[in-house]
């Protein structure tokens, strides 16, 4: 039984971040295509414009939440997340968990050579991990097929998509049912990070959920996408005082 927050409507799983890489090992064993995503407070607001987006996500098998915005809209409506889970830290715990196992990672997306550059970090730092092959993010429609059947050949058991969200979200649902890979998870400018060619925010910023503040001061082109996050927060003070209690529990 899957334990879901609803968060404007998008059903983020409670889970600490232990569970969601021990959910993610069950994944794996399970065999078939998963898709996980890792929305932020940015998502969840276009998935309010979007329900093509919205059913996306909520199609997804599992959805953590990638920023304090959305742990703290869970408590400010009273059906409390436990922890963030943002992309960038799930891939490091799953790769931390399972390379010993000799976990088979596919890495997609970013600028040309920047996957390379990731794949030589993530050996060095997982002892046993396997990466069973890497394909930059920029590509025409044309050459999917041919980006499609290169992942399968080499059958990963992680697939990252790194194309920038929603680009990403609506990528892994395309083509899902033609993915031989056992999980694919949306992971926005994480392959730029294991890279080393963009820092994870400062441990003051990620302490204190003001990753964006970071993020705004390094690109400041993020602005318009930020105002977002204050809209966020609008619809969740808007759904407390409404007293919109929708908590919800999935089959799944
Ligand atoms: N990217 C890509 N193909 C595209 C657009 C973007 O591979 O067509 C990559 C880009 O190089 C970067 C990542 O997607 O590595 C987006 O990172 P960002 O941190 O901006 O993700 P977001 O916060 O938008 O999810």
């Amino acid at each position: 039984m899957r334990k879901t927050v609803d968060v404007l409507g998008i059903p983020v799983d409670a889970l600490t971040m232990k569970e969601a890489v021990e959910k993610v090992g069950r994944f794996i064993e399970e065999g078939g295509t998963h898709a996980i995503y890792t929305p932020n407070a940015e998502i969840i607001m276009q998935a309010q414009r979007d329900l093509e987006l919205k059913e996306i996500l909520m199609n997804a098998d599992m959805l953590t939440a990638d920023g304090a915005g959305v742990v703290l809209a869970s408590r400010i409506l009273g059906r409390e997340l436990p922890e963030k889970v943002s992309g960038v830290d799930l891939v490091q715990e799953i790769f931390r968990a399972y390379a010993g196992n000799g976990l088979r990672v596919f890495l997609f997306g970013a600028k040309p050579g920047v996957a390379e550059e990731a794949a030589v970090n993530i050996i060095k730092d997982n002892p046993g991990i396997v990466i069973a092959g890497c394909r930059n993010g920029y590509f025409s429609d044309e050459e999917c097929d041919e980006i499609i059947a290169g992942i399968n050949r080499s059958s990963p058991d992680i697939l990252l998509v790194a194309l920038g969200a929603p680009k990403q979200e609506r990528w892994i649902a395309a083509h899902q049912d033609k993915l031989d890979a056992r999980v694919c998870i949306g992971v926005g400018g994480t392959i730029d990070i294991l890279s080393g060619r963009v820092r994870k925010a400062p441990e003051f910023f990620r302490r204190n959920g003001l990753e964006w503040l970071y993020r705004l001061c390094r690109e400041p082109r993020r602005a318009k996408r930020m105002l977002d996050l204050p809209r966020f927060m609008l619809r969740v003070y808007g759904e407390k005082f409404s007293g919109g209690r929708r908590s919800s529990g999935s089959g799944k």
